[in-house]
């Protein structure tokens, strides 16, 4: 794999600079550099501003209005967010529910539905798990009964991350359970302000409200929601998650945490040892690094692969794992780094909107409650045991 750059690369990685330093809002930024949650509105105000520069469709095809980048401008454009203190795309419009509408989705949907999703002028989230299918989703319950040209939905989704901003959900239902359990499930789209939709806060252990219940009481829902098929939910839903698997690796935001903790140690904070010279910190610091540029190697494999077309495979899987293992082992050896630090009893200062002065060094008061928020990594998109046994099956055979 020839990893150097050409002339149009460079210029390119010129060009993704210049936008993150001029036009991505320096608000969002500043907080991001803080290690503060953004809002919606600092999403939404970073996405727009993507999407004014014709780069919202990072993984689009061109015909949709994606960039039809290759895997090299691809790269550079992750590597230059994450440097550039830019927030994560929110995953749920962009890489999951528009990559489903424009590849199984009939043309009044993709018309009425991807430029509003291009645009981030819609919110959407992800109603997948229920609480009794969460690993085991095939056997979700929430039912979906014909009535006429309605569905009419009754059930209920858990864990549903940012769903308290969203304005639409994307759904997996059961409209059948006669046959195998994998055929009777279907992909919907509902308006989350349909009567009969009621969204409840989950808080989670670092004290913020992220992840949500969403509930649906005869909700009536056209039937022109439905994407693709009757019975061929679960087809269109694996697609999205080898998406969703592949963006979790993390890979450039993980590269900017290590070179920000290399700078800790360099410039220890007043009252905390500084760890270089404890052996045992830094060879644990030294395989994370190596382990992390090993990852970026195979992160770029997939990207080349989904560059000419195909889907990631079982590949987004190892991504998944080891990437979330990566960011666990950072949040850990940034919690010894950060010594005392690490947790300075201000919680409002991890709040969106905290204006008054950070205590300790840059980006190190966020790293206890980003420690706890991140036990979620290897549980969220399918857990690392269950990329385990996708591995063993598709990639080993067993
Ligand atoms: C912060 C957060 C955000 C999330 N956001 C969303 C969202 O927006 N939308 C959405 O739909 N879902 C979301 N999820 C749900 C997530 O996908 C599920 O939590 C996940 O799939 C695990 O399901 P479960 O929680 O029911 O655990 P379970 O399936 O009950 O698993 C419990 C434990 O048993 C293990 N286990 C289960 N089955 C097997 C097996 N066959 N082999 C080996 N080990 C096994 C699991 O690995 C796990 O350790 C989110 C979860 C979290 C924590």
């Amino acid at each position: 794999m020839n990893i150097d750059f050409t002339e149009e690369e460079l210029a390119f990685r010129e060009e993704v600079r210049q936008f993150f330093r001029n036009e991505m809002p320096a608000s969002v930024r500043d907080k991001v550099a803080r290690g503060c949650w953004p809002d919606r509105e600092d999403h939404v105000a970073y996405q727009q501003a993507l999407y004014e520069k014709g780069w919202a469709g990072v993984n689009w095809p061109v015909e949709y209005g994606g960039t039809g980048w290759s895997a090299a401008q691809r790269y550079i454009f992750y590597n230059e967010a994450a440097a550039a203190d830019a927030p994560r795309i929110i995953p749920f419009g962009l890489a999951m529910v528009g990559p489903v509408i424009y590849t199984f989705g009939n043309d009044e949907q993709k018309a009425r539905f991807l430029p509003d999703i291009l645009a981030s002028r819609v919110w959407w989230c992800q109603g997948y798990s229920e609480p009794n299918a969460g690993s085991d989703l095939a056997g979700l319950k929430t039912r979906a009964v014909r009535d006429g040209a309605h569905y009419i939905v009754n059930g209920s989704k858990t864990w549903t991350t940012l769903g308290h901003y969203a304005d639409w959900i994307f759904c997996l239902v059961r409209t059948d359970d006669s046959g195998k359990k994998q055929e009777g499930i279907s992909f919907l789209l509902i308006d989350m302000t349909s009567p009969g939709v009621t969204v409840k806060p989950i808080i989670t252990l670092d004290g913020r409200h992220e992840v949500n219940e969403v509930f649906f009481e005869d909700v009536r829902v056209p039937v022109e929601n439905l994407v693709g098929e009757e019975g061929k939910g679960w087809t269109y839903a694996k697609v999205l998650l080898t998406h969703e698997r592949t963006n979790i690796a993390g890979v450039a935001p993980s590269k900017r945490r290590l070179a920000r903790l290399k700078a800790l140690l360099a410039d220890p904070p007043a009252g905390v040892p500084s760890l270089r010279e404890n052996a045992v910190f830094m060879a644990r610091l030294v395989e994370t690094e190596i382990e992390l540029t090993s990852l970026e190697y195979t992160e770029l494999r997939v990207l080349s692969a989904v560059a000419t077309g195909k889907a990631p495979g079982p590949e987004s899987s190892i991504l998944k794992i080891k990437g979330t293992e990566i960011q666990q082992a950072l949040d850990e050896l940034w919690l010894e780094a950060a010594g005392i630090y690490a947790m300075p009893f201000v919680p409002e200062q991890y709040q969106a909107g905290f204006e008054g002065e950070s205590i300790g060094p840059h980006f190190a008061p966020s790293m206890a409650p980003l420690y706890y928020n991140n036990r979620k990594v290897t549980i969220y998109g399918g857990t690392n045991e269950i990329q385990k046994n996708i591995i063993a099956k598709q990639v080993l055979g067993f």
